[in-house]
């Protein structure tokens, strides 16, 4: 069924601003509802029952009206971001509404956040190819925990998942960044991470991002601390990019390294400005400087993050 654009809920929310993305637009193309291929036990959205296909889809010239309005409200905009309440690429129009976007963004970029579920659906991967950059969730490598923290739609399998993103990345020249949301005790195991690096290094996204739950979720789940996100970034191979994207940062104590002990942390592991302002006192961080100083290590940027890595 097709909503009559004057009974229209919020398509367009923000500006947001952030330090990777700019002054970000969000386009929601699930105003209404939710409207969701997961179920997801840390979701900040109310439970619903998931579905496969959307059963209240906004026209597409109704989205391309209010993004208009929004560009014109807003100037300087850098990214447009297709989101929902929900999963963004459910929406039927995907493909078409890329390229109307395309015709009216001029010098903004456009980015979609997807869970990835459909990411092996051909169609998805031909809309996705259009956008600036794609984040993709995957918090899972295998299907018991796929089923146990997303709660899946059925049929949705994770191998379909994996396979789809490594078509999906073979085609597709922007950054792909993966994203991974840890839950305590549900995939922040030494066996699960292991499977997800395995996966990853044969994907090699541009920057993988790891977090944890830092809204209310939906179910009683917690979020694991900064220390544990730190450990879990290290079981990583580290050709591998890792953000640490945990808006709880402050909850470790900073410590002392010498030359020869941040050289040996940037060979196993880069880190990024806010992992080395965390963990180092102000005496390291001076370290930290003096060694970009004689270029003993340097600043690699992936994407807007930039990381320290042992020259
Ligand atoms: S994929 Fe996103 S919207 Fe869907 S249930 Fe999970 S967190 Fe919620």
């Amino acid at each position: 069924m097709e909503t009559n654009s004057e009974r229209l809920p919020k398509v367009i929310f923000g500006p947001i601003h952030s330090r990777r993305f700019g002054k970000s637009l969000g386009i929601d193309l699930s105003p209404g509802k939710k409207q969701c291929n997961f179920d997801c036990l840390y979701c900040e959205l109310d439970p619903a029952k998931t579905m496969d296909d959307q059963d209240e889809v906004l026209s597409v010239e109704t989205i391309i009206t209010a993004i208009q309005k929004g560009l014109s409200e807003h100037q300087d905009i850098d990214f447009l971001t297709i989101t929902a309440n929900g999963e963004p690429t459910m929406y039927p129009h995907l493909s078409e509404l890329i390229d109307e976007i395309n015709k009216i963004k001029g010098n903004t970029k456009t980015l979609i956040l997807s869970n990835a579920a459909t990411i092996d659906d051909p169609k998805v991967q031909e809309a996705l190819l259009k956008l600036d950059e794609v984040k993709l969730s995957l918090d899972c490598a295998t299907q018991k925990c796929l089923k146990k923290l997303d709660r899946s739609h059925t049929g949705i399998d994770v191998e379909n998942i994996k396979a789809g993103m490594l078509e999906f990345k073979h085609k597709y020249k922007g950054p792909l960044i993966i994203e991974i949301l840890i839950v305590k005790t549900l995939n922040d195991s030494e066996e699960e991470i292991s499977r997800l690096n395995e996966y990853l290094l044969k994907l090699q996204p541009t920057r993988i991002d790891i977090g944890t739950i830092d809204r209310p979720p939906a179910f009683d789940v917690k979020p694991v601390s900064y220390e544990e996100l730190l450990h879990i970034s290290h079981l990583f191979d580290s050709s591998l990019h890792v953000y640490i994207a945990s808006r709880k940062k402050a909850d470790i104590s900073s410590s002392s390294y010498s030359y020869d002990e941040i050289l040996e942390t940037l060979s196993k592991r880069p880190l990024t400005q806010e992992d080395i302002e965390a963990l180092m006192d102000e005496e390291s961080q001076k370290r930290v400087e003096n060694l970009l100083h004689k270029q003993k290590i340097r600043l690699v940027e992936t994407n807007g993050v930039e990381f320290y890595k042992k020259a």
